[in-house]
């Protein structure tokens, strides 16, 4: 029993919801994790166009964590080239996932991907029973699709009940970049 308790098992766990927290409780786990000596790799799908506080202290830790989006798709001009770009954050994520080179992977927004039907549900959710039974794996973004909750070990929902931007104030940095 004791020693059941210690092993490790692969948990893949949702942070989603309106309210604010759901990546940087994900790079909480990452802090947590590389404490651990655990490798870690962070995925970002939407981010990418600024040099965002988590990316400077990834490099400064030499954790990894690769921006893979071109900034926020309703600042887009092109939508095909977004999904290009996403299909290929896709491609990298889920070799890393099938790898087991990592413990614990982070696939930041994913879930605004999957709801833009960028990349099939049906796929994430194959390659997440695939991997390896080592590998944790946390995703985060609002409207986590019933799909991916019915598989995961663990959803957390951030309930919005205040929020800054609703009282006209701007993203403040090292706070919400
Ligand atoms: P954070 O990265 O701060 O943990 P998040 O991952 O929960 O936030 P996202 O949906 O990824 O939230 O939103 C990205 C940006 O939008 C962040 O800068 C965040 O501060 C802002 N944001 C999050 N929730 C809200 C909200 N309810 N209303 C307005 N802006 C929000
Ligand atoms: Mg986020």
């Amino acid at each position: 029993m004791v020693k059941r308790m210690t092993d490790t098992r692969g948990l893949l766990l949702v942070n989603t919801g309106n309210g604010k927290g759901k990546s940087t409780a994900a790079f909480g786990v990452a802090f947590r994790a590389l404490g651990q000596g655990l490798t870690v790799s962070i995925i970002q799908f939407i981010k990418g166009k600024w040099k965002t506080g988590e990316l400077r202290t990834a490099q400064r830790l030499g954790l990894e964590l690769m921006p893979m989006g071109k900034g926020f798709t309703w600042e887009s001009e092109n939508i095909e080239e977004d999904k290009a770009l996403m299909r290929q954050a896709w491609t990298v994520a889920s070799e890393k996932i099938l790898s087991g080179a990592y413990d614990l992977i982070i696939l930041d927004e994913l879930n605004y991907v999957l709801g833009y039907g960028y990349i099939p549900v049906t796929e994430v959710v194959r390659i997440l029973q695939s991997r390896p039974p080592h590998v944790h794996v946390v995703l985060t973004g609002r409207n986590a699709p019933d799909e991916i909750i019915s598989i995961a070990d663990c959803v957390t929902e951030m309930r919005d009940i205040k929020h800054p931007y609703r009282s006209g104030i701007p993203a403040q940095k090292g706070i919400d970049f």
